[in-house]
């Protein structure tokens, strides 16, 4: 079978990894896996058994009576929590604290782990996450962390929001955010951080075409 190539692009919230990843595996080709989406489902199924943050449960016990289905419609992920379409419903602030909860627990991450390897091994992949470039893909060819000032991220996902629908201020944003980035980088298991071999690329400032040349640049010098 022939080699496959895995672009890893890893970075706090609201960084624009979703949408520059999907753009940048849009003109190489390549399937773009996100990788936060089952976290969120994880999270939304715990959520509708009643569970809250403090994840007081059994957990493999939860984790049996869940199912994740990825496919790709129309060259676009979506997400299914036992045969349901959940796209949508794992985007609220919400389900985004619960996906940060259940993403420290170790039995989560175990759960996930060869599901998002098995489309690595299939497909050439951009995949985007917290741990891509330091556990779940640490021979990617390129790996790249994501990031901007915290106040440029809170307002780019203000925006969305609020595009959406939401009544949320932007200082709740900002300190949902900066809570989700603090869980994420100080739990025990694939904390958030860049690899080793990771090319930091910092879009603070950028326009969403300059930062997906930055990314396309990053990525021409090693592939
Ligand atoms: O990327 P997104 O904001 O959708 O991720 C939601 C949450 O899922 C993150 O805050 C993080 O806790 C968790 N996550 C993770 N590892 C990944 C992707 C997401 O722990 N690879």
């Amino acid at each position: 079978m022939e080699k496959t190539i895995a672009i890893a692009i890893d970075g706090p919230a609201g960084a624009g990894k979703s949408s520059l990843a999907r753009t940048v595996a849009n003109r190489l080709d390549y399937i773009y896996v996100d990788t936060g989406a089952l976290y969120r489902t994880i999270g939304l199924a715990f959520m509708r058994n009643g569970i809250g943050t403090d994840i007081n449960c059994d957990i493999d016990e939860q984790l049996s009576k869940i199912n994740i289905d990825i496919k790709f419609i129309d060259g676009v992920q979506h997400v299914f929590l036992n045969g349901e379409d959940v796209s949508e419903e794992i985007r609220t602030p919400n389900a985004s604290m619960m996906a940060s909860a259940v993403s420290a627990l170790p039995a989560v991450r175990a759960f996930l782990l060869d599901m998002q390897r098995e489309f690595a091994e299939k497909y050439n992949v951009i995949m985007d996450g917290r741990d891509i470039g330091t556990v779940v893909l640490p021979d990617a060819q390129v790996k790249i962390f994501l990031t901007a000032s915290d106040e440029e991220r809170a307002n780019r996902r203000f925006k969305e929001l609020k595009e959406k629908g939401s009544n949320v201020t932007y200082e709740e944003v900002l300190a949902d955010m900066r809570e989700r980035d603090y869980n994420d980088s100080h739990r025990a298991i694939a904390p958030l951080k860049p690899a080793s071999d990771s090319a930091i690329a910092d879009t603070t400032g950028l326009t969403i075409e300059e930062s997906i040349e930055l990314l396309m640049k990053i990525i021409k010098e090693k592939v």
